[in-house]
């Protein structure tokens, strides 16, 4: 977090982030030119690919599971082999030493949407929150670490930070030039699984920055900009789930739902599974279903209030429906807070023998409020539909 408020004025003429603009502007420019000569030219091998798809996915995977929901996020807890491995993944990606790309995430989640104080905030249009951030050394993208300090006391994150540039280009050399002996063309294998791949997942992970607060749903909160958006999912190792990070930040899963497509949730549980990851942090159905439920109602609220000039007999019967269900819905989250006041009340009292009996009632009682606010969800999306369908 950074304490200070940042000064509008200093965000004009900003001086040039050097090392950075020259490696984001050369490196597409260069793949946009060698990669195709090179597939004109040469026939490109099976194994190349294959290259090209490993990298991908391991130093894509690494910013996912590793800077942002490991390290930013402390959403589980990794065995040391698995957190080097993510460590390498991610310097590998060149996105900066995780000292940075961590304090200045913590601080985008803080200040979300803030002009002046969220380092990528989207308010500034789609070119600063993409990637002129990162250009221009403006002072919302100078970071004092103080929101770091679990990071800091990891000797190995403090030599990756304080010798950053050395292992970005050790790492690039000894991994992707090993992978140029296995398939026997060097040349081919840097351009692809090095710099296609480094330019690819560049812009992927910038797409979160940037069009994932423009484009996409919004079905946990409206609060700030963040979207769900399923597309950049695809791209992103299952990060488009952006609006539900951002309600819902420590939970390792972004795409909650089952049938949502985010590999790094699968890895993650996966790890877990072979004893390689523990402490997975989650929230509970019910706080999800109730956030929904809550951003349903306002989506109606809004309907309602958008047409409150058009006093017709529909109009009048859909606000009452509205409002009876919001009275109900309140009703519904009053008897949830009882209910979980009542659990830890419980825990801290009953003896152990009597807690698994005392629990079980609970869980019934549990079971029963989420179903009452699955029914208010239901009734507000048929309330909806009708009213949009004019068929009520
Ligand atoms: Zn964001
Ligand atoms: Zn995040």
């Amino acid at each position: 977090m950074t304490a200070t408020k940042h000064d509008p004025k200093d965000f004009e003429n900003p001086p040039i982030n050097w090392i950075p603009a020259i490696v984001l502007l050369s490196t597409p420019l260069l793949a946009l030119i060698l990669v195709p000569w090179y597939l004109w030219t040469h026939d490109l091998s099976f194994s190349v690919w294959l290259a090209f798809a490993f990298f991908m996915t391991w130093t894509g995977m690494s910013i996912t599971a590793g800077y942002h929901r490991l390290f930013a996020h402390k959403s589980y807890e990794a065995h040391p082999i698995v957190k080097y491995f993510l460590l390498i993944g991610a310097t590998l990606a060149v996105q900066s030493s995780a000292f940075d790309w961590c304090s200045g995430h913590r601080v985008h989640h803080r200040h979300v949407d803030d002009e002046y104080d969220d380092p990528y905030s989207s308010k500034r249009g789609f070119w600063f929150s993409h990637i002129d951030w990162m250009l221009h050394k403006y002072p919302s993208g100078q970071y004092d670490y103080k929101n770091i300090p679990d990071l800091k006391k990891d000797k190995i994150l403090q030599i990756q930070h304080d010798y950053y540039g050395f292992w970005v280009v050790l790492s690039n050399l000894i991994f992707v030039g090993l992978a140029g002996l296995i398939t026997g063309d060097m040349l081919g294998t840097f351009l692809m699984a090095g710099l296609l791949r480094l330019v690819l997942t560049h812009h992927f992970t910038f797409f979160i920055n940037s069009l994932c607060h423009m484009f996409g749903t919004r079905p946990y909160t409206d609060d700030n900009t963040a979207r769900d958006n399923p597309i950049l999912a695809l791209l992103t190792w299952g990060e488009g789930y952006h609006n539900y990070h951002h309600y819902f930040q420590y939970d390792y899963r972004n795409g909650v739902k089952w049938w949502q497509y985010d590999p790094t949730k699968w890895f993650i549980a996966g790890l877990s599974k072979i004893g390689l990851a523990k402490e997975l942090k989650t929230v509970d159905d019910l706080t999800i279903k109730h956030a929904e439920v809550t951003m349903q109602f306002k989506r109606a609220q809004k309907l309602a209030n958008g047409n409150a000039m058009s006093l017709d007999e529909r109009m009048l019967a859909f606000k009452e429906r509205i409002s009876a269900e919001y009275d109900e819905f309140t009703k519904t989250v009053e008897e949830w807070h009882a209910l979980k006041a009542k659990s830890i009340e419980l825990k801290r009292t009953e003896f152990a023998s009597r807690l698994h009996e005392a629990d079980e009632k609970l869980k019934e009682q549990f079971a029963q409020v989420e179903q009452k606010i699955l029914a208010h969800s239901e009734r507000i999306e048929k309330a909806l539909l009708q009213f949009k369908g004019k068929t009520t």
